[in-house]
């Protein structure tokens, strides 16, 4: 296969097994995230892929090639770090040819290929400028540039936008995405923002405890979660107990839903609910009663939290679709089966 191949890859640390009989097909042209909580692996496996660290078990194949005992420097990647490790002595044109002049190119073609990246990453002209003058969102364009000086096959990047302000970060999100479809290079994110990996990536991984727990595309993460780690981890969710009554009805806190069912053999279970998935009614028939305790206008979008029997429920909704629900106000909370996912407790 042309891409990335994890074969059963694992890496211990002693007795602890950071990462657990990872496997993975990444077809070349796709952007991943790798995506979970602080510890649960994801930059032992990024480095593993740079050769940066060696498998204990387990092999990584590129275009079909092991690259397993392939040391960092003949894998043909570029990487960029949070840290981005640029020369802060030097100007942008020689920390972006930098790469270029340990592989001796002609002074001339170094030049050409400088202005060419400095075109594609929004920053023509910089080459004189030093490093040291620029803002952090233009350094991490150069620390780009530098990384993709050499046409990589491979592109790795760990946390690589989190020393940005939200907003420069959600920009450089959209751009780093942008960049990454004109060239169509395989591209490897590290990051523990859910946002950013939703608007990056088509293909989310999401690794817990060294293992990865799902892997699609990001809107069958959001609403196909594989499990309640990946369904609380990936936005916010209504995680509720379920369970099958006699009749086979599937009953969520002491209510029936209609039209939801448990699979064969299951008894008990959770429902993960989107809050936007939620409908409150003052006086609706069915649903399950509970009272609003409190409501978060977040200017776009109206967080109600209701108390059903101890549970919290949370509803989202627009201002628009608010209606007249206030604090202290009884309600009916409607569960759409259609919007429920079932999972294993
Ligand atoms: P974060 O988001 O905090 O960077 P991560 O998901 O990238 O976390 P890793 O850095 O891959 O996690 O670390 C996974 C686990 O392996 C952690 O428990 C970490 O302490 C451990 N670990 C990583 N490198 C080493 C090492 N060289 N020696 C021992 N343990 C290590």
């Amino acid at each position: 296969m042309s891409g990335l191949v994890f074969n059963d890859v694992s890496k211990h640390f002693g007795n602890f097994a950071a990462v657990d009989r990872v496997n993975l097909s990444v077809p070349h042209g796709t952007f991943v995230c790798m995506l979970g909580p602080s510890g649960c692996g994801k930059t032992t496996l990024l480095r593993m892929v740079a050769g940066l660290e060696e498998p204990t078990t387990g092999t990584i194949l590129l275009d079909g090639k092991d690259i397993t005992p392939v040391p960092t420097h003949k894998r043909n990647l570029g990487m960029v770090f949070q840290s981005l490790a640029l020369f802060p002595h030097l100007t942008v044109g020689e920390n972006v040819a930098y790469p270029l002049r340990i592989r001796s190119m002609a002074k001339e073609e170094q030049k050409k290929r400088v202005e060419e990246l400095l075109t594609l990453i929004h920053l023509p002209g910089y080459a004189e400028r030093p490093v040291s003058k620029l803002s952090g969102g233009q350094r991490q364009r150069v620390a780009i540039a530098r990384a993709l000086a050499l046409s990589p096959r491979l592109f790795l990047l760990d946390e690589p936008l989190s020393a940005l302000d939200a907003k420069l970060r959600e920009a450089m999100q959209v751009e780093l995405r942008q960049l990454q479809q004109k060239l169509g290079i395989t591209t490897i994110v590290v990051t523990h923002d859910q946002r950013e990996a939703m608007t990056m990536a088509d293909l989310v991984v999401v690794m817990g405890d060294g293992r990865i727990r799902q892997a699609a595309s990001p809107i069958d993460i959001y609403r196909k979660p594989a499990d309640a780690f990946v369904a609380d981890f990936i936005g916010s969710t209504n995680l509720l107990t379920v369970e099958a009554d006699s009749a086979g009805r599937a009953i969520v806190l002491g209510q029936p839903v209609p039209g939801l069912s448990l699979p064969n053999g299951m008894a008990k279970g959770l429902i993960s609910i989107r809050p936007e998935d939620v409908h409150l009614a003052k006086n609706a028939n069915g649903g399950i009663r509970g009272k609003v305790t409190f409501i978060r206008d977040l200017g776009g979008t109206i967080e109600t939290f209701v108390d059903a029997s101890g549970t919290t429920i949370v509803a989202v909704t627009t201002p628009r679709e608010r209606g007249d629900i206030t604090a202290g106000a009884e309600v009916n909370v409607v569960l759409p089966a259609d919007s429920c996912v079932v999972l294993k407790q």
